[in-house]
């Protein structure tokens, strides 16, 4: 499929308001031409407005939408060599899958737009599909031929709200990937809305976090996941402990002391902090090591999962830690005092 290098999208300072509420605040993002972005947010954050603006449907109450050169902020969404893709699909039920993937491409002649209507089916794994109807077709192979028809018109960037909204957990997870290959194969930039952490774990190069309706934190899955610089974001990308305490003194290596109630621990501050501040510390329950150095604990609770077990720990003060570790990993029986320390690179410290 011919790939002309797209323009950078350029969202800046964006912001719509419904009334006096922000439903988009302030947004500025740099998009890469060939990136697969995702939106996350929980419901109502603002994810479905910006994209919807993106695309020329909402007008912005303020800031500017450029891809390259071009200000698209004023285009209605036809002019704008963007396309989106609804959750629902509205594919035409009385139309072949080969017409309703051809829908937009009037005007480039009968051959021509047989050929890349064919191209497009295989480019989703659907070729020898064309004659069907949609209603004889699986979620996973209608929500395919949304993406062909959206992608018909060669659009310079996607836009896709909760494209896997309506499929089941399997096919959610096949379709994912069907997704993230069709996206490399193109090299089109994708911005793809979802309130799942992990889907846009598994899809994004990059993923933004909306918070009502600011973007508060942008980066590479892992960073997110790693690094997040606040609790907001600690708690939406998956299961994290906060350990509450005062920061100590400066330490070396950007690693700082927190004083906690039971001891001492080391982290990496997120932010600027001064001594003293109260803090949390974010650690994933995976980074917890039992029997290292750490925090006094008693077990109260062990689960076997097979390949992994998951642990309550309860602190002297009674608030609860869970840790994720591998069966081998550490003998501590339900009902056994023991210690629980981490990594100081695994844990990252967070203003309260
Ligand atoms: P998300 O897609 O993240 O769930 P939305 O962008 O749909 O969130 O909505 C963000 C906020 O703006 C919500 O509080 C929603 O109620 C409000 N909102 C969205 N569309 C409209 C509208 N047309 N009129 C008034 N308020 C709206
Ligand atoms: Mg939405």
């Amino acid at each position: 499929m011919p790939g002309t290098p797209a323009p950078r999208l350029r969202l800046e300072d964006l912001t719509k308001l419904y009334g006096t509420h922000r439903a988009v605040d302030a947004v500025t993002l740099d998009l890469e031409p060939d990136e697969f972005f995702c939106l996350l947010g929980p419901s109502g954050c603002g994810k479905s407005t910006l994209l919807r603006m993106i695309a020329g449907f909402e007008v912005p109450s303020s800031g500017h939408i450029r891809l390259g050169d071009e200000n698209l902020t004023a285009l209605p969404p036809h002019r704008r060599p963007v396309n989106m893709m609804f959750q629902s699909y509205a594919l035409f039920p009385h139309m072949s899958v080969a017409s309703n993937v051809g829908y937009g491409l009037k005007g480039i002649g009968r051959v021509a737009a047989a050929a890349r209507v064919a191209d497009l089916l295989r480019l989703v794994r659907l070729d020898g599909f064309g004659d069907r109807r949609p209603d004889t077709l699986s979620g996973g192979q209608r929500q395919r031929v949304a993406l062909a028809r959206a992608l018909a018109r060669e659009p310079k960037l996607l836009l896709l709200d909760e494209p896997l909204g309506a499929l089941d957990r399997g096919l959610r997870e096949e379709t994912q990937g069907e997704l993230r290959a069709v996206q490399r194969r193109l090299g089109t930039a994708f911005v793809v809305v979802t309130h799942d952490p992990e889907e846009a774990m598994m899809l994004a190069d990059r993923i933004g976090v909306m918070e009502g309706g600011r973007l508060v934190q942008v980066g590479k899955p892992e960073v997110l996941y790693r690094r997040p610089a606040s609790r907001f974001v600690a708690g939406l990308l998956g299961d994290v402990n906060f350990i509450p305490g005062r920061l100590g003194s400066e330490g070396s290596g950007g690693e700082r002391p927190v004083r906690t109630p039971h001891g001492d621990v080391r982290g990496a501050a997120a932010t600027q902090l001064a001594e003293g501040a109260p803090v949390l510390v974010a650690v994933r329950p995976e980074d917890l090591v039992l029997g290292a150095d750490g925090l006094p604990v008693v077990v109260a609770d062990a689960t076997f999962l097979g390949d992994r077990v998951r642990r309550t720990l309860r602190l002297p003060d009674g608030s609860i830690l869970r840790a994720s570790g591998r069966p081998a990993d550490a003998d501590a029986p339900v009902g056994s005092w023991t210690h629980v320390g981490f990594a100081p690179e695994a844990a990252v410290i967070l203003p309260a």
